[in-house]
């Protein structure tokens, strides 16, 4: 029987890169990726690579690793591409900005726990004050000069206690933190998402 690859670790290999789905797992040796790089999971993994994809089979892939980068489902990933276009300027800076500013991107950014998804997890269980008011919508759009902070309760979390307990993190320079309080201190700019994502190609997928 082949081994039992995590069902999350599954999507990195699948889209050739890491995505970040398992907090401190991504970060150390454990990573398959690391171990293994970034083939296709399963026996024709190597061989399915090889293959030259259409220009629309590169657009698709390209809009699932963005949308399982932000650990989200087809509707509201497309919802944020059509808001961003709405916008004007810039559709593809726009669309980074709207998921970057996510109050679960930001919780995530800031430290505060290891992935996108405790960080939702968190919001959702009421942990996070948004200028000292209770935000459990983790697609908050987070303004810049708001202050986020984790309550005393979530203080006492492993997962937080773990993520805090950190000697170094790599703390965007648009965010700012002191222990369990974060601030946004300006938007975010493309280039300083340091993602493999090539927003420009879901712009494509989405404009067919
Ligand atoms: Fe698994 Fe995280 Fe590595 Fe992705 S980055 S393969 S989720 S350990």
């Amino acid at each position: 029987m082949g081994k039992y690859l995590d069902r999350k670790c599954r999507l990195c290999r699948r889209e050739g890169t890491k995505l970040f789905l398992k907090g401190e797992r991504c970060l150390g040796p454990k990573c398959p990726i690391e171990r293994k790089g970034a083939v296709s999971p399963g026996m024709q993994g190597t061989r399915r690579r090889r293959t030259r994809l259409s220009e629309y089979a590169l657009q698709l892939r390209e809009k699932q690793k963005m949308k399982r980068f932000y650990a989200l489902q087809e509707r509201q990933f497309r919802n944020y591409f059509q808001k961003a276009k709405k916008l004007g300027g810039a559709t593809g800076s726009t669309l980074v900005q709207m998921l970057e500013g996510r109050l679960d991107n930001i919780v995530y950014r800031l430290g505060f726990v290891s992935s996108r998804l405790q960080a939702r997890q968190i919001i959702s269980h009421g942990h996070i004050l948004v200028d000292g008011k209770r935000v459990d919508i983790p697609s908050f759009q987070v303004k810049v000069g708001q202050v986020i902070t984790l309550t005393s309760a979530s203080l006492k979390m492993p997962a937080v206690l773990e993520a805090l307990g950190k000697k170094e993190i790599e703390l965007p320079d648009w965010l700012e933190r002191k222990a369990a309080v974060g601030r946004v201190k300006r938007l975010v700019s493309r280039p300083e998402v340091e993602a493999d994502i090539n927003e420009q190609a879901v712009i494509e997928f989405y404009s067919r």
